[in-house]
Order: C-alpha cells, then sequence, then structure tokens
C-alpha cells in the first residue's frame, strides 16, 4: 500500500538493538523504509552533520549511556536541525514532558512524544501528525527584515484575528482578544511569533501596536451594529508602555472612534526586561483611572511577576497555557493553577485561563472557580467577520455539551 508516510527518510536513536529492531519492523509496516539506525547519539549527530537534510524526522531515545537524549537534543539544536524530532522514552511523562519543552525552546520541532515500547498504532498516529505549520512557516523562512515588516504594517497587511474568551458558568460570549496575524502576499499567513520579535528589535512595535488598536476599535463598532456588546483585548508590550503619550493616544482613538473605554481591555506582555519602571506605571494607572481595563498577560511566566501585580493596578490576570492545559492531569500543574486563582481572588482580580483545549480543562477551572475561558476548545483566534456565526452556532451548542 502506497502511503503518504513512505516518503518519510528516517533516522532512529537508541542504545537498545532490541528496540531498534522493532521499531524499524514497525515502521516496515507502515511502509517506511527509508531509515537508519544508530545505537550511539554521537554517531547520530555526525551523520546529520554530514548531511543536515539526509532525515526529515528523527526518533531519539532519552536514556542512553554516552550522550543522552538532553545533550543530543541540544546538538540538533546547534546544527539547526529542521526537520522534525520524537521523543520516545520508558521514562516518567514528566520527564518526557521537560524533554519536550526543552527542545521546544531550542526551537526544534517537536511531532510528539512516545512511551516505551512502542506500538505500531502510535507510530501510525505520529506519522500521520501534520508537522507543527506554525513550525513549518518559522524554519521556512526565519529572517524578516524590518522594511518589509514595517512596509507590511503601512499597506494593512496586519490584520486582527480574534479568539472569544467566555464565561466559564454559562459559557457566555464576554469579549475577544485582538491577535495580530500578517497576510503575506506570497508566504502566506505570519504568526506573531515571528513578526514580534522583529518589530521589539526595530522599534516597530509602536506602529504595530497602533495600527492592531485602531483596527480593533473600528471592528467593535461593527459587531456593536450588529447587537454585539463585546470586550476587546489588545497586547502591549512593554516596549509601547515606556511612551507617556500611549495613554492619550488611545483615549483618542477610542473617542474618534465611539469605543467606551470600559469595553477596551490592555493585555501587558513582557519579552524583555525594562529599566524604566515608572512609565508602564503611570500611564497603565492613567488607564485604569478612566476604566481601560488592565490584564496581565501569560501570568507565571518569564516577567509577568508578583513585582509586576504589586506595581500596577492590574484588574484581570491570565494564567498562561503552560499552566492549563493538562492542569487536571498534573498535580503539579493543577497547584499552580490553584494558587494563582486563589491569589487572584484575594487581590480582587479577575481570572482568565488560556490554552483550554479540552473538556478536561474545561471542567477543571471551572471547578477551581475561574471566571473566563479561552482557548481551541472554546473556539480558535478568526477574522472578525466570523464571528456572529461563530456565536450562533455556540450559543445552539447542546446544553450538556461543557
Ligand atoms: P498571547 O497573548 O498569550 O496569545 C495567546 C496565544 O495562544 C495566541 O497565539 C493564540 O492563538 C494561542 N492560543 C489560543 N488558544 C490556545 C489553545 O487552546 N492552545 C494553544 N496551544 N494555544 C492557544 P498567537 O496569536 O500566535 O500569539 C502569540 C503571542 O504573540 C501572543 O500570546 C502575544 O504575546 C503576541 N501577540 C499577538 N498579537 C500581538 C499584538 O498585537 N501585540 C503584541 N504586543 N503582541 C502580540
Ligand atoms: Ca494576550
Ligand atoms: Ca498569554
Amino acid at each position: 500500500m502506497p502511503s503518504a508516510t513512505a516518503k518519510h527518510k528516517i533516522l532512529l536513536v537508541d542504545d537498545d538493538a532490541f528496540v531498534l529492531d522493532v521499531m524499524r519492523q514497525q515502521l516496515t509496516q507502515l511502509g517506511v523504509t527509508d531509515v537508519v539506525a544508530y545505537q550511539q547519539a554521537d554517531g547520530a549527530v555526525d551523520a546529520l552533520k554530514a548531511d543536515l537534510e539526509a532525515f526529515d524526522l528523527v526518533f531519539c531515545d532519552l536514556q542512553m549511556p554516552g550522550m543522552d537524549g538532553i545533550q543530543f537534543i541540544r546538538e540538533l539544536a546547534g546544527i539547526q536541525y529542521k526537520g522534525a524530532l520524537v521523543l520516545v522514552s520508558g521514562e516518567n511523562t514528566r520527564i518526557l514532558q521537560t524533554a519536550k519543552r526543552l527542545a521546544q525552546a531550542q526551537d526544534l520541532d517537536i511531532l510528539g512524544t512516545l512511551d516505551k515500547p512502542t506500538s505500531i498504532k502510535q507510530l501510525s498516529e505520529i506519522l500521520q501528525a501534520p508537522a507543527n505549520p506554525r513550525e513549518f512557516a518559522k524554519s521556512r523562512d526565519a529572517r524578516i527584515s524590518a522594511s518589509e515588516l514595517e512596509h507590511a504594517i503601512e499597506s494593512g497587511q496586519l490584520v486582527n484575528h480574534y479568539q472569544p474568551k467566555v464565561a466559564f458558568q454559562d459559557g457566555a460570549l464576554v469579549g475577544v482578544e485582538a491577535l495580530a496575524r500578517w497576510q503575506h502576499p506570497t508566504a502566506g499567513w505570519i504568526f506573531p511569533d515571528r513578526f514580534i520579535p522583529v518589530a521589539e528589535a526595530n522599534g516597530l512595535m509602536d506602529q504595530l501596536t497602533q495600527t492592531v488598536l485602531t483596527t480593533a476599535l473600528g471592528d467593535t463598532r461593527k459587531w456593536l451594529t450588529r447587537g454585539l456588546d463585546l470586550h476587546v483585548a489588545i497586547n502591549a508590550s512593554m516596549q509601547c508602555l515606556s511612551d507617556l503619550s500611549f495613554a492619550d493616544r488611545l483615549f483618542d482613538s477610542a473617542q474618534h472612534f465611539g469605543a467606551p473605554l470600559e469595553r477596551l481591555i490592555i493585555e501587558v506582555t513582557e519579552t524583555f526586561l525594562l529599566d524604566d519602571r515608572v512609565a508602564p506605571a503611570d500611564i497603565l494607572t492613567r488607564l485604569r483611572l478612566r476604566k481601560v481595563g488592565v490584564s496581565i498577560d501569560d501570568f507565571g511566566t518569564g516577567h509577568s511577576t508578583l513585582t509586576k501585580l504589586r506595581d500596577i493596578p492590574f484588574n484581570e490576570l491570565k494564567i498562561d497555557r503552560g499552566f492549563v492545559h493538562g492542569a487536571s492531569r498534573d498535580p503539579e500543574l493543577g497547584s499552580i493553577v490553584r494558587a494563582s486563582l486563589r491569589l487572584a481572588e484575594q487581590l480582587g482580580i479577575r481570572t482568565v485561563a488560556e490554552g483550554v483545549e479540552d473538556a478536561d480543562d474545561w471542567n477543571f477551572l471551572l471547578d477551581a472557580g475561574c471566571d473566563l475561558a479561552q482557548g481551541y476548545f472554546i473556539a480558535r483566534p478568526m477574522p472578525a467577520g466570523q464571528l456572529p456565526a461563530w456565536l450562533h452556532e455556540w450559543n445552539a451548542r447542546p446544553a450538556n455539551s461543557i
């Protein structure tokens, strides 16, 4: 049977010859015959160094004498391996998950993780999985120039998609978050993880944020005329919040579009440390005084810390998706989520769980007392025009579906 998986060129790395044999046989049964196996990771690294494109899929064991799986991951990142990686282990899932995060943090494209002994079913699922389109887009062209991005902003190639935030209690739509996307004329959709860093490094964040803001205000008006009264959140990195004119410009834009300030939320994201601690606090406090919502994004990661909570009058806390998805199955994530919710409750701050991906996440967060849900379980980010149809469908969901 010719199959879509047959085209893979696979590299297996495991110190156990028996495991390699079994996996090779399983892959053969799935129609994949282009398989090379190494019992030592350094041999595999040498093979990739000799020809980086010799393999498009690597299966790697974690527990190996000599170079172990974590060192192997580091080597793959070092030689800028662009194919996909699957981690295989007999270790506990927490180690496997941590290894996965480590690999992702080094920009490797992880197709999945496998428990030993591997089964044909598991392998077949992995081989069918489409490579993450985002990672694909990222590796396809890693470089975006500042002038290209500036042109895109000026010529309207930057569009907003919106992701719903719904109440856990009754599922009611409360608001949306605007997420920037670049509709590139030839490369297709480009996601913010690729262009936000370019904007930040080249002083384009202000221009980008203003574009996202005015588009969001315009869309909010359009929804309002259709009877949809929603909060709209935009993301502002700390870099925008170092310019004291930010607040006044925001007030002017809102007035221009006739958007009530209490419908706007600024989600504060931070990707680098800022020396100036006064300007952001000045701006955000003025926004709060005029009833604009101020949200601490990705709480618990990076610089989204208790210090920030102390210094800025946030009225919303978004628990990072890294803690939310899987919280029902992982006691440590569960504890972090519950503690964050309790903290917010004591501070009188509304809570949002981002990254609610399945019914388990939903039920756990509902039970833990979180206010709002956002994530693929509810809806993916969508163009403004699709929101009314999505809402219609959402409101028509069977009563027992969540
Ligand atoms: P964020 O503010 O944490 O936004 C949420 C991200 O999580 C979005 O990715 C969204 O598509 C994704 N997401 C939503 N639900 C789920 C889910 O259930 N599971 C998973 N795994 N992911 C989910 P996106 O749009 O690629 O944005 C990435 C980040 O880029 C944002 O993270 C935000 O920090 C930044 N960003 C996006 N638009 C803007 C913008 O206009 N200005 C600024 N300053 N940053 C932006
Ligand atoms: Ca956000
Ligand atoms: Ca977030």
